[in-house]
């Protein structure tokens, strides 16, 4: 069967435009056509038709162009792609079929508009490439948005960390990769395949310089000798290659790439992110209810999403956090100074997306106007942060370019009401340009050209009460009443008589009259015109905008950690190298704001982390060391969770440097920080929780060092009681011996905390409870020693469950105490603790890892059945059970 040309060309423009829904141009319409139609409809709740209806129908869908943004929202949302064939010329003039081409093509991970964007987070598209064997792994991820570009060479273990806290839009991977990638990697993700070759490094390296117009990367701080950074390279070059083949724009606003190398920051694996719901909560993805939605006070979408990352990559460095906290301690002091920043940021503008828009080509003159607009804002908020102490907000001083020029050009060039989109027209100054001043006065009538050749003509022939007219046959023309017509000059040409009148036209009036009906078309390209100058302008001036959007980004996000810390009466931590935690009345950042105020009930926590590698040769210490592990026991409900969230969260915060809430805080810096709170969301990756946990702790005793920050609740929990009191038991004593890191272990094993007799390190804390007429009350406190029983039963009582079963349950309890039951270790398999350390008394240790047999299995062994009457095996029975 023979295509039309148009659908030949539909198939050509498919072809190129792979998997993604092509939206075909076709007049004031896009069309979908066979299985894009289907989607579509189904995606879009578009109405199926078909086009030829006849032997061979195709089923088409279609939508109004305008309504272009609003369809693509819901296609990429779904998590498809849309590339968009637009008309390439103007089907009046074209000779035979329109010519038409992929203009660009539309994902999640590339999109720039904002309509398609959260303002307050960033978007990005990442690519990762492994190396045959997948020992190394190659990372890169852009936002299209605002420009951000970095990279990093990664071990396997660690892809899953760093995508978890990146969690990109959309995820490139190379065709031939995709399905050896583990599904820690690509669950739930947005995944687009390239061509295995789009991941070359050296074509990467080429591409990348070209890209950067460098002549190598070494500027950036890679090494185009190490197989690591390469790998990290390959990502990146898949990247740019991706963007370069699908928005077809200009991508100069992605102007460097940053390196990203472990140790810079501190380390958070996939599973902590989560559990301490750093950036979105757990249960429902939300930033109200995590720590994000507590500090973010920002004022500005900049600010928003670098609070954002600055959560996301907490610092390890001191002076670099103390930096941090000197600026937001000086706009603490000086709530003055703060008020008016934030004030003066409301009226700023999303520069970097601007910018981002500007580039690539999308803007519109409502974009620039914001621009202008924004740069008018910065001479007030410079002056504000002159002669500022703290080094950063010094330095953000002089981070702000008040680019004056392009400033005064926008402002004299852009009407004070501007549209979103340049063909809706009118968004020129009058004033501004002189050609388009007159070509906007023939277009609205030109009265004062008509006045003035009016004037003139009368003042030519003498004829006073001559005038000009406008009417839709004749155009404009010149009445004169029959009175006068002896004065007509000769060359007026008549056209029309009436009663008392003659109406003539002249050259001059034809020639205008010609001006003006193409006036409107004429306004309309000069203004484009124009705005095309006025926009490449702006794009020059963009490296010089986006880094003071990025001290701008700072700034705000600054300004919001003192704003909380005002608010919320948070305290500067004290930061230190040695690794210590030592918090005075510490408080929940989250569940504090969620509670009526002054309801959190503060605690302290106080431990040090012991390096124990180097323990061989101690320096005598003066003073007793602080505990490295806190052993954390209470009923249910108590808060175990809660405090020991809470610990860690402070760290991180005090890492990002934000004020913290306490009376008082000094925190050693962590390299890397652990949190096992809370339900595992695992279940849904099909692995067991008891496989997850086990495989998190894994992960904990196997790259936590004594300087880390590990908080544990509930370890053991998936398995029967003795399998997870052993496994809790040796975990802590590995992480006593071997490891050294705070650690914070809340835990129901309530035989656990005999662990503190034994080891040095290790103490015991509760949280108070008291019985009030057989009911438990919360106290929230954590005080020193273990907890007496674990109130499971009251617990149970308070959650409804029926009188008679707690009451039975009760009972059980009772019988299970009196017949020491509660723990019985005999029946504990034969485990090797990880460490051996000789106990001091050994009491426990030896019940639970004792193996010897009891002596009556022994005599059983040893009895000759065949030689015993039934009635002497009854009385042996007999005996034994007297003995027990
Ligand atoms: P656990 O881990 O011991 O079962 P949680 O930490 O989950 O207990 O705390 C239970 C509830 O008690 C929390 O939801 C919180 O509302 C409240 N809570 C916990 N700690 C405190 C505290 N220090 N002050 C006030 N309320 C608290």
């Amino acid at each position: 069967m023979s295509l039309s040309p148009m659908m030949q060309q539909y198939h050509q423009a498919k072809e190129a435009a792979g998997d993604a829904l092509l939206l075909f141009r076709m007049g004031d319409f896009y069309e979908l056509f066979h299985d894009d139609a289907k989607t579509a409809a189904r995606l879009l709740g578009l109405s199926l038709t078909s086009r030829d209806k006849g032997e061979n129908p195709i089923p088409m869908a279609g939508f109004p162009h305008h309504q272009l943004d609003q369809y693509l929202a819901k296609i990429i949302a779904a998590g498809h792609r849309a590339a968009i064939c637009e008309q390439m010329e103007d089907p009046k003039q074209a000779k035979g079929i329109v010519k038409r081409e992929v203009t660009r093509v539309v994902s999640r991970g590339t999109v720039t508009d904002d309509a398609l964007l959260d303002p307050q987070s960033s978007n990005y598209l990442a690519a990762v490439v492994t190396d045959k064997a997948q020992e190394r792994v190659g990372l890169a991820w852009v936002d299209m948005s605002t420009g951000l570009f970095a990279c990093a060479p990664l071990s396997p273990t660690q892809v899953a960390d760093q995508l978890t806290r990146i969690a990109p839009a959309e995820l490139l991977l190379s065709v031939d990769q995709r399905d050896a990638m583990p599904t820690t990697w690509t669950l739930d993700r947005t995944i687009t395949t390239r061509p295995a070759w789009a991941f070359g490094q050296k074509q990467a390296i080429e591409l990348l310089a070209r890209h950067f117009g460098t002549q190598t990367l070494d500027g950036f701080g890679f090494n185009c000798e190490s197989p690591a950074d390469l790998m990290a390279l390959a990502a990146a070059g898949a990247i740019v290659e991706y963007l370069t083949e699908t928005q077809k724009t200009d991508l100069s606003h992605i102007s460097t790439l940053t390196p990203m190398r472990e140790g810079q920051s501190l380390e958070i694996d996939a599973a902590t992110w989560r559990s301490l719901e750093v950036t979105q909560t757990l249960r429902d993805g939300r930033r109200d209810g995590a720590l994000l939605g507590v500090l973010d006070r920002t004022t500005t979408p900049m600010g928003a999403r670098r609070l954002g990352e600055w959560l996301s990559y907490p610092l390890v460095d001191v002076a670099a956090i103390n930096a941090r906290l000197d600026a937001v301690g000086e706009l603490v002091d000086q709530s003055q100074l703060a008020t008016a920043v934030r004030d003066t940021l409301k009226n700023i503008y999303d520069l970097q997306r601007l910018i981002a828009r500007v580039t690539t080509g999308r803007a519109g003159p409502r974009d620039l106007q914001c621009v202008g607009r924004t740069l008018a804002t910065l001479p007030a908020l410079k002056a504000k942060l002159t002669g500022r102490s703290s080094t950063l907000l010094a330095g953000i001083e002089s981070r702000i370019d008040l680019c004056p020029e392009l400033r005064s050009r926008l402002e004299t060039m852009l009407a004070d009401e501007c549209p979103h989109l340049a063909r809706d027209g009118g968004f020129i100054r009058s004033g501004a340009n002189e050609k388009l001043d007159e070509f906007r006065e023939l277009m609205s009538g030109g009265k004062q050209w008509m006045a003035n050749y009016q004037a003139a003509e009368i003042e030519r022939s003498g004829i006073p009460s001559m005038k000009v007219g406008f009417n839709k046959v004749f155009g404009y023309y010149l009445e004169v009443t029959h009175a006068h017509i002896a004065k007509v000059p000769p060359e007026y040409i008549r056209k029309q008589t009436l009663k008392n009148a003659e109406r003539y036209i002249t050259p001059e009036l034809k020639e205008y009259e010609e001006k003006v009906l193409s006036a409107e078309e004429r306004v309309l390209a000069l203004e484009l015109e124009l705005f095309a100058e006025l926009r490449d302008l702006t794009a020059r001036v963009g490296p010089r905008l986006l880094s003071t959007a990025a001290a701008l980004a700072d700034l705000d996000a600054l300004a919001s950690l003192a704003e909380v810390a005002r608010a919320r009466n948070y305290v500067r931590p004290e930061i230190c190298d040695e690794p210590v935690l030592e918090i005075e009345a510490g408080r929940h950042p989250v569940v504090e704001a969620t509670e009526p105020a002054g309801s959190f009930v503060p605690n302290d926590c106080v431990c040090a982390g012991h390096d124990v590698l180097s323990a061989e040769s101690p320096a005598p210490s003066p003073e007793p060391q602080a505990p490295s592990i806190l052993l954390i026991t209470g009923p249910n409900m108590a808060g175990k969770s809660t405090y020991i969230r809470q610990t860690a969260l402070l760290v991180l915060m005090a890492q990002v440097g934000s004020f913290v809430p306490a009376r008082k805080a000094r925190i050693g810096v962590a390299d890397r920080l652990f949190a096992r709170v809370g339900a595992s969301d695992e279940l849904a990756r099909g692995q067991s929780t008891f496989m997850v946990e086990m495989t998190e702790a894994a992960r904990i005793l196997n790259t936590a060092t004594h300087r880390s920050v590990v908080v544990l609740d509930e370890i053991g929990r998936g398995t029967s009681t003795y399998d997870g009191l052993s496994l809790a038991w040796s975990i802590v004593e590995y992480l006593h011996n071997a490891i050294g890191s705070r650690t914070l272990f809340a835990t129901h094993y309530h035989e656990l905390t005999e662990l503190a007799e034994q080891l040095p390190g290790v103490a015991n804390r509760n949280v108070m409870v008291r019985e009030h007429f057989g009911k438990i009350v919360f106290l929230h406190q954590i005080v020193p020693g273990a907890a007496d029983r674990s109130y499971g039963i009251h617990v149970a009582q308070l959650a409804g469950v029926p009188k008679a079963v707690s009451a039975r349950a009760e009972e059980i309890l009772a019988e299970l105490e009196a017949t020491g039951h509660r723990v019985d270790t005999s029946h504990v398999a034969p485990a090797e603790p990880a460490v051996k350390k000789p106990s001091k008394n050994g009491s426990l240790q030896l019940t639970l890892f004792e193996t010897t047999e009891h002596p009556v299995v022994a005599q059983i062994r040893d009895l000759d059945l065949n030689a015993m009457t039934p009635l002497e095996a009854l009385q042996r029975l007999n005996e034994w059970r007297k003995d027990l």
